[in-house]
């Protein structure tokens, strides 16, 4: 997976790389689907959800340019899969999940396999997660027609938000950076994720397409 999905298609950060080769992404895939856990796709999980493709994962991981540093803000913990890619690179994850099953579930393998510095929270990320606030970047994994304000709001200057724009059939992988308070964003590629859900996002439809 690492060489076809990923360093075939550019993503070549030897340290994004090793966290790829060190998170066994077939403990965070349903039973059922664990042959198919390193197949160039998304797959379904509970709640009607999705764990992205891998080099989806790989690519938003590759734009926020970690060096073990940073604190950061993850919506959509989904499986817990990006979380745990998340937690190999950064200082601190702050991870929101609207379904709580999904929630408890990715907890309990993101404990497991010894992820101390991932922090699960139930609610809507739409809001962000002020109390944590300011973060070094922000990863969103479902999409809004929008820029959630919040979530902006909640970056540091000079940090990175990566997030997915657009309707249910054409959206597009935002890269945003913090400069001088204000959004400088370029298209990473098209895409297509699951729907925001909430108060400070668009979304109203819950099922995965
Ligand atoms: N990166 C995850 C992707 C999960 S799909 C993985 O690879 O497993 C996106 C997730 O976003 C879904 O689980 C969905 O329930 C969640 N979601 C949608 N709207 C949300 C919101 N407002 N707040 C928190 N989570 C939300």
């Amino acid at each position: 997976m690492v060489r076809r999905q990923l360093f075939r298609r550019g993503i070549r950060s030897p340290r994004v790389l090793a966290a790829f080769r060190n998170v066994p992404r077939e403990r965070f895939v349903p039973s059922g689907e664990r042959g198919e856990a390193y197949e160039d796709r998304a797959l379904p999980i509970d709640c009607r959800q999705t764990i992205s493709q891998p080099y989806i994962v790989g690519l938003m991981t590759d734009a926020l340019l970690l060096d073990g540093t940073e604190s950061v803000l993850e919506i959509g913990t989904g499986s817990g899969y990006q979380t745990a890619i998340l937690a190999e690179l950064a200082r601190h994850v702050v991870s929101i999940e609207r379904h709580g099953e999904l929630s408890i579930q990715a907890a309990a393998v993101l404990t497991e396999l010894g992820y101390g510095n991932a922090e699960l929270i139930v609610g809507d990320g739409t809001l962000g997660w002020p109390a944590a606030a300011p973060y070094d970047r922000i990863l969103v994994a479902a999409a809004a027609d929008e820029m959630p304000p919040a979530l902006f709001q909640q970056l540091r200057e000079g940090g990175i938000l990566v997030l997915p724009v657009g309707d249910s059939e054409s959206q597009s992988l935002l890269k945003i950076r913090r400069i001088n308070g204000r959004p400088e964003a370029s298209e990473l590629t098209a895409c297509r994720f699951v729907p925001l859900i909430g108060a400070g996002g668009a979304g109203s439809d819950d099922s995965a397409t």
